[in-house]
């Protein structure tokens, strides 16, 4: 399954629930499916505000920001693949990049203390998923890969 999507905020809950509905036939329980949904949500979360730096063609209101939907398409892409059993998700932008990928993903680190973000996102990825992998080019954007 693959959705590419604006990198708007109101498209959180959407890239939630597409993945919920994606493995709706493997009848995982409510705690699977609780964990799968926050880490998604975490990863499409950084993408937007970190990746995009919120500056996707849309208000946080939704509506359209003539000038920035021109420079700034903002676009999100996930990619999820079901192989015996086992869930892959791939959340993807081609926004900023991290510098330092080992640094961006210790608890409590972020780049963002003044919009009152923890710097838990990875923790929980972590957590909540089985494995966790992190890519990311500066300037070229970054591809989270987890597994459950
Ligand atoms: P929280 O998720 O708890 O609200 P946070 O987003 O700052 O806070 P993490 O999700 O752990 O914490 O991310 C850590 C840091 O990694 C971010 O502050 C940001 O600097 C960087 N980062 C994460 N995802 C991206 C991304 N897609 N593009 C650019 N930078 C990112
Ligand atoms: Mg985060």
């Amino acid at each position: 399954m693959e959705i590419v999507f604006d990198a708007v905020s109101c498209n959180e809950s959407f890239a939630r629930v597409a993945v919920a509905a994606f493995i709706t036939h493997l009848n995982p329980t409510l705690e699977e499916l609780a964990d799968i949904k926050t880490a998604v949500s975490e990863a499409v979360t950084n993408a937007i505000i970190h990746g995009y730096e919120n500056l996707s063609g849309y208000t946080k209101h939704g509506e359209m920001r003539p000038a920035y939907s021109i420079i700034h398409p903002g676009k999100v892409r996930l990619h999820c693949i079901l192989e015996n059993d086992t869930l892959s998700i791939e959340v993807s932008d081609q926004g900023k990049g991290i510098e330092d990928v080992a640094r961006a993903m210790e608890p409590l680190f972020t780049t963002k203390p003044e919009l009152e973000r923890s710097g838990m996102g990875f923790a929980f990825m972590e957590a909540f998923m089985d494995e966790l992998e992190v890519e990311s080019i500066p300037g070229k954007g970054t591809r989270v890969h987890m597994w459950k």
